[in-house]
């Protein structure tokens, strides 16, 4: 009896469980976030999510500072896997090369990176789905981080997986090349949309470790009324934010705020 009782809990022990690390190495650490959904955390804050389904599993984005990554993914699911990047930055698809093929939206070819990859690049676009088997993963494109960023809608969860569409705490649209306010502000009213229709009440960002949860509706909704008066040329109460050395920023961003919501933008070239 005890040998069926300990069997049972331990079948089910993702229900009692929280978030359980399930692996880790120098570069980063696989934690298990439900029963077959895991993240992948690097030590550089960069962020992988594992999902898998009954014929397949997937990997959303490769991040930048994990060796062997392929293996490491084999460690927690052996079934074939789809790779796909959620755009086309450094570090969300640093280790492509791993891999044969992976999907990404062909808009994101404009952005200059150059990451070494002698695989294929398969394109995907807005209303493909991507059959795990009894789960499907829908794609949506959300423009505005960059011109190709899609989100990863997976319903039987009730979960979207959003890269940096909408950023983890802040987005950054000082990025070049990105797309204007009032296309971005577009994006924030469609995903405010879709969660409401599909039930979606939980947002697995791109740099999860930050929030070590995922966002929710509200967050949308703060996002939407920011760039809505920015794309409107109100940009009452910004504040001067800094370039970080990055190449493809622009020269003068900046950074405004509105409740859980703050959004880095190009000030000269807000539309
Ligand atoms: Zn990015």
């Amino acid at each position: 009896m005890l040998k069926i009782v300990l069997t049972f809990l331990y079948a089910f022990s993702f229900l009692f469980l929280s978030a359980q690390e399930v692996f880790k190495n120098a570069d980063l650490s696989v934690t298990r976030l439900n029963e077959r959904l895991w993240v992948i955390e690097t030590t550089d804050m960069t962020t992988m999510y594992i999902i898998e389904g009954d014929d397949r599993a997937m990997l959303i984005d490769t991040g930048t500072k994990c060796e062997h990554l392929d293996q490491v993914v084999r460690k927690i699911t052996q079934k074939p896997l789809t790779v796909v990047i959620t755009h086309n930055h450094r570090d969300h698809a640093g280790n492509i090369h791993y891999f044969d093929e992976v999907y990404m939206h062909p808009a994101d070819s404009v952005v200059p990176v150059n990451i070494p990859f002698d695989g294929d690049y398969k394109w995907m676009r807005e209303g493909d789905v991507f059959d795990l088997g009894g789960r499907q993963i829908e794609v949506y494109l959300m423009p505005g981080h960059t011109p190709g960023s899609v989100i990863f809608v997976d319903r039987s969860i009730q979960a979207a997986f959003t890269g940096d569409a909408f950023g983890s705490g802040q987005v950054w649209l000082q990025l070049k090349p990105h797309v204007a306010m009032t296309e971005y502000f577009a994006s924030c009213v469609r995903m405010e949309k879709l969660m409401k229709e599909q039930n979606i009440t939980k947002l697995y960002v791109g740099h999860y470790p930050y929030l070590k949860r995922p966002l929710e509706i509200n967050y949308i909704i703060d996002m939407k009324k920011l760039a809505k008066r920015l794309s409107e040329g109100d940009t009452a109460g910004a504040k001067d934010y800094p370039n970080m050395g990055i190449d493809i920023a622009c020269e003068k961003p900046m950074i405004a705020v509105n409740g859980q919501a703050m959004i880095v933008f190009d000030s000269e070239n807000i539309n």
